[in-house]
């Protein structure tokens, strides 16, 4: 076997052919190396092997030994197959219920490895629906705890035929597996060397020697990533230029003036901090992070003005045309009277309006645009663009990202998003992102009451929202999308709208919003609604992001269960936002989700970082609101939740191994070099492969 190579395909390992070597494939493993990478998720634990004449009553035991006789006992349903053991010295029972299917596997003169509890029986020890394994005559006595490694398996890949095949791998090639680190890092981190953390992750002999593999492995993973942001974050430091847009006292004082209020603290730092960014001729890349409702536009507005008083363009960007619509329309209410000029670029407007706004745009008379994706449009130039506003972010790909970048230009770039991102997620999907928190929220505002509804409290609230209504307060009615599965084209909001209107809100005029509708027909509903001409709106969640209607006081939102917390916080987002308290009502669809406690997490807390770290905890990263359009990270070994230290960790290195090599070209992280391009491959390009 010594002409296996780390790098050679898996089909040259011995006990490997053409259909393994497939079958490996489906599991992401092509290479040796990436068979020994292929992680256990669990091991399974085996004591020693015990003598049979020393078992005890109540213990916990593995015994080896010699089926010696079998047969069925009693009759339907107590029927048991009941088997004796035998050892060199002693003999004991095991008794199997429900298990007639055994009687066809088991033979006398077996071999037989039991693991379970002892309770005696007759006077002889005896084992009840114990762990079974039949052995083959080869298979060695266990003298010691062991710890089995489960892997992920397939239907034609077995668990056990994995851990083969990775006892082979190591076997040939454990030798060739390279530190990745000098051994200061190594020491200071308190690291095994990637080479025991390979073999100890396979073979572990004690709890031990599996956490310390673990943590090696989980931080070489998170390494890695961190390294790929290092390094574009240096990439573009080095090679991208914006102009520096510099705040003096002067220039603040005037934007202040715009402020029809004094900031918060949390905005006083955040805007410090985009100050700071802007003045540099590096480009900001900055993600801004606060509730709904926080003030995120105030402070982007703030950073807008401070461009356009440099001199420079602002592009700025929302998901929809309704919230397009309404920056344009709060940009609008801050700057009148200002001299700065703005539009609006929404859909449908004519080819001939189109092609004069785009005009003005391209020769700098127009200072702000607002609009949706359409800005980034091929035909879409900026005469000098130095700041990119993006509100939402998570829903734009990371592809339209590198577009506005692509244009020749480099702006600054600020990302507001009202989904709190869990730090741990943030520093891994967003990691070249510098990132700003809002955690205040302006003075003055309601705390919103929120109540988790069982299905038979439904006809009290909605007499509890007709209450409102009769005083004059507004109400959303929110339902979830309807599964894909359902025949249905129209979403649940659509075919609930007349029962809506004929039943609990018979009298009161009701609107009904949908992902569905045209955006002019929306358009229509959202003035109608701003207007009070409707006094309820029913909605899918296009309500959920940057809605702003102070009157509406009260949200319903329907099967309540079927949403993510970080989504409902963020839907219950647009009550809450003018002088009078406001409720949130979530409907659970059956009393088990309402019983289940996961929704009252809501009830309990309106922190959302709180909460998104909850929906990271309940439903995973892929889960958590905005993260999943991202394309998550595959972490095979690091768990955001538990290696949230380590992560930390990983990116500070991360950042200074760039910062001292920004290519990876010191013979010292060779190593590390060639497990970067492995890893990333073609995609990236942050490393010049010479
Ligand atoms: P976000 O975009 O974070 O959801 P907005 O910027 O839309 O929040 O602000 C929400 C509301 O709070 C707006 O009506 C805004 O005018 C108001 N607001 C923002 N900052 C302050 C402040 N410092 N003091 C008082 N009101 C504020
Ligand atoms: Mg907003």
């Amino acid at each position: 076997m010594g002409q296996i190579r780390l790098d050679s395909e898996v089909r040259f390992l011995p006990g490997v052919g053409p259909r393994r070597a497939e079958h490996l494939a489906q599991l992401g493993v092509h290479t040796v190396e990436e068979l020994l990478e292929y992680v256990p998720f669990r091991h399974g634990y085996q004591g020693p092997q015990q003598p049979i004449g020393q078992l005890r009553e109540g213990q916990s035991a593995t015994v080896v030994g010699e089926l010696v006789d079998v047969e069925l006992r009693g009759r339907y349903p107590r029927r048991s197959l009941l088997g004796l053991l035998e050892d060199e010295t002693g003999t004991c029972l095991v008794r199997w219920f429900n298990a007639p299917y055994l009687l066809d596997k088991l033979a006398l003169g077996q071999r037989l490895r039991l693991h379970g509890k002892v309770k005696h029986y007759d006077e002889l020890p005896q084992f009840v629906n114990p762990k079974l394994e039949i052995l083959s005559d080869s298979e060695p006595a266990i003298q010691a705890e062991r710890f089995e490694p489960v892997y992920p398996a397939t239907a034609e890949l077995s668990s056990r035929h994995i851990g083969r095949l990775v006892s082979t791998a190591l076997a040939a090639s454990l030798q060739q597996v390279r530190e990745w680190y000098d051994p200061d890092l190594r020491r200071a981190r308190q690291l095994v060397t990637r080479r025991w953390a390979i073999q100890h992750m396979h073979h572990p002999s004690c709890p031990k020697d599996i956490a310390q593999a673990r943590r090696r492995l989980a931080y070489d993973e998170l390494l890695l990533l961190q390294l790929a942001m290092a390094l574009r974050r240096r990439r573009v430091a080095e090679s991208a230029q914006a102009c520096a847009i510099a705040v003096d006292d002067r220039l603040d004082a005037r934007i202040r003036r715009r402020l029809p209020f004094s900031l918060t603290a949390a905005q006083e730092r955040v805007i410090r901090q985009i100050v700071a960014d802007l003045a540099r001729t590096r480009p900001m890349n900055r993600l801004l992070q606060g509730d709904v409702g926080s003030g995120k536009t105030a402070v982007a507005i703030y950073a807008a003005l401070a461009a356009v008083a440099r001199g420079c363009q602002v592009a700025m960007m929302a998901p929809t045309e309704i919230l397009a619509d309404q920056h344009h329309h709060k940009i609008s209410q801050y700057l009148q009277g200002s001299k700065v000029r703005w539009v609006l670029l929404r859909g449908g407007l004519t080819g001939s309006q189109r092609t004069q706004l785009l005009e003005r745009i391209a020769t700098g008379q127009v200072d702000m645009v607002v609009g949706t994706h359409a800005l980034i449009q091929r035909d879409v130039r900026f005469n000098r663009l130095g700041l990119v506003i993006v509100d939402e972010q998570h829903r734009f790909g990371v592809a339209q990202r590198a577009v506005i970048r692509a244009k020749g230009i480099w702006p600054h770039y600020l990302v507001m998003t009202a989904t709190p991102i869990p730090r741990t997620l943030a520093l891994t999907v967003f990691g070249d992102l510098d990132v700003s928190v809002i955690d205040e929220l302006p003075p003055g505002r309601q705390p919103i009451e929120t109540r988790v509804i069982y299905p038979k409290q439904v006809p009290k609230a909605y007499e509890f929202v007709r209450g409102l209504l009769a005083r004059g307060q507004q109400a959303y009615v929110v339902y979830p999308l309807l599964d894909e599965s359902d025949a249905s084209p129209l979403p649940a909001a659509a075919a609930e709208l007349d029962r809506l209107a004929a039943g609990p809100f018979a009298g009161w005029p009701v609107g009904l919003l949908h992902g569905q509708m045209k955006p002019a027909q929306k358009q229509q509903v959202m003035a109608q609604f701003t207007s009070g001409r409707l006094a309820v709106l029913v909605a899918t969640t296009v309500v959920e992001v940057g809605i702003d209607v102070p009157n509406a006081t009260v949200m319903m939102v329907q099967n309540a269960e079927r949403f993510g917390l970080s989504q409902l916080h963020q839907l219950r987002g647009r009550i809450g936002r003018g002088s009078e308290r406001s409720y949130c009502l979530l409907v659970a669809g059956s009393n088990k989700h309402s019983a289940d406690g996961r929704l009252s997490v809501l009830a309990k807390t309106s922190d959302g970082f709180q909460i998104a770290e909850e929906d990271l905890r309940l439903r995973g990263p892929g889960q958590v609101a905005g993260i999943r359009q991202h394309g998550l990270p595959e972490l095979r070994v690091a768990d955001l939740l538990r290696d949230a230290e380590l992560l930390e960790t990983a990116r500070a290195d991360a950042r200074s191994i760039v910062e001292a090599d920004g290519r990876l070209t010191e013979p010292k992280h060779a190593a590390l070099r060639s497990a970067m391009i492995r890893r990333f491959g073609k995609k990236i390009t942050l490393i010049d492969v010479a």
